[in-house]
């Protein structure tokens, strides 16, 4: 069986440069003397054109660029922020660094946000920022969304860490609100072991995204910046975070931004290969995918509904003893990449019931580039065994 936690290769084409770079010593993105903005500028200006954005700021963590975010959107301690609740850990832990309140907002079953949901709780909450996670590739009807926050004047800031090269009607995810923000971890599109990138077309989130992230008096060296005035203006207002990139992270990013479309077309042919036989087993069920979203799926979400969580439980030990990592996020403790709200500091679980309910019987495996369809069939026949052998009351025989 396939290791389905294996990342994504580092092209030799990466390794040169980063080898060329290390002998350099250039290893920190600003120089005073002999720079021209280096290897961090260009992934910049390259990151903001996939994009279509005006401007990108490269970062150390998909965390970092959502915090400072919400920093720059004028977001303070005690604010109330929206989040829907199916994320992972860095979002909520976003907004307690930035010192605001989480507001929950429940999920579909097809692991969306629940507009209604969202209407009701910002009304409620008074809040002005929705930190929306597209959380394992999911997306939102977001031409929808975008009138929805508008009306109720929300900012919109889209965690972006599952969803580098998907698009809704034809236009990148990360480009519906003031800012997208994207993971460049190994289990992320683009693999760098850390790395994060904020877009946006604002000046003014820009210039304190890229103050706050910790560039002297030498922003001149990146890739993308606003007029002078306009980082003249913020400049005395916005404090050094040190949140900066490597040079060496983004020489091993630039080489990976090209081969984006054909790692989406490996992902999406093995989602779409096994999502097909689960699909075709009545004990799973599988979120309804709209026309409008085409997705850049590293990752597979299954539920199954009919089960209580000692039924879950036995499943899930199972497929893992058969070889297929799969991940539960009804599992009373957080364990590695999957938790739920009510393992989140600070947030109040009982805000989304019907989150709860849907999380209590999903599931999901990561899918890792280069499975042919013999490994997807071992995989959804894995799946498919572990469901039968095990019963929706409990565990009906024993894992081997
Ligand atoms: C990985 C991830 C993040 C954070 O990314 P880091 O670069 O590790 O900070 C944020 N949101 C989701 C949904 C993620 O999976």
């Amino acid at each position: 069986m396939p290791d389905l936690g294996r990342p994504a290769p580092i092209p030799p084409a990466a390794m040169d440069a980063a080898t060329a770079l290390m002998q350099t010593g250039r290893l920190h993105r600003y120089a005073e003397t002999g720079s021209t903005g280096g290897p961090v500028a260009t992934l910049e200006r390259d990151f903001a054109q996939l994009l279509g954005r005006r401007y990108a700021v490269a970062l150390n963590s998909c965390g970092s660029a959502l915090f400072l975010a919400l920093r720059a959107a004028g977001v303070r301690p005690g604010d109330p922020v929206l989040m829907n609740a199916f994320t992972l850990g860095p979002v909520p832990g976003a907004l307690e660094h930035a010192g605001a309140q989480p507001v929950l907002v429940e999920i579909t079953e097809d692991l969306v946000i629940d507009m209604d949901d969202l209407r009701a709780k910002a009304h409620a909450s008074g809040a002005r920022v929705l930190m929306l996670s597209h959380m394992r590739g999911h997306l939102c009807d977001l031409h929808s969304l975008q009138a929805l926050c508008c009306d109720l004047g929300l900012t919109l800031i889209e965690d972006c860490a599952h969803t580098l090269g998907a698009t809704w009607a034809g236009r990148h995810a990360g480009t519906f609100g003031l800012a997208g923000c994207f993971s460049f971890q190994s289990g992320k599109h683009v693999n760098t072991g850390e790395g994060g990138v904020l877009v946006t077309d604002d000046d003014a989130i820009a210039a304190q995204v890229i103050l706050y992230s910790g560039s002297y008096r030498l922003y001149a060296q990146n890739g993308t910046v606003p007029p002078p005035e306009v980082m003249a203006e913020w400049a005395p207002r916005c404090g050094n975070y040190s949140l900066r990139m490597s040079a060496l992270v983004a020489t091993l990013a630039l080489p990976q931004l090209p081969l984006l479309p054909a790692r989406v077309a490996d992902w999406t042919t093995s989602h779409d290969r096994i999502a097909a036989r689960l699909r075709s087993a009545p004990a799973f069920a599988l979120p309804q995918r709209p026309q409008a979203e085409a997705y850049a799926q590293s990752s597979l979400q299954f539920r199954l509904p009919d089960r209580n969580p000692d039924a879950m439980a036995a499943f899930v030990a199972t497929a893992r003893a058969a070889g297929v990592w799969v991940k539960w996020f009804g599992r009373a403790e957080p364990e590695g990449y999957s938790s739920n709200p009510a393992q989140w500091p600070g947030a109040e679980a009982e805000q989304a019931p019907r989150a709860r309910a849907i999380q209590a019987t999903l599931c999901d495996i990561r899918l890792p580039l280069g499975l042919d369809a013999t490994a997807c069939e071992a995989i959804a026949d894995t799946l498919t065994r572990a469901e039968q052998m095990t019963d929706s009351k409990g565990p009906r025989h024993a894992p081997s």
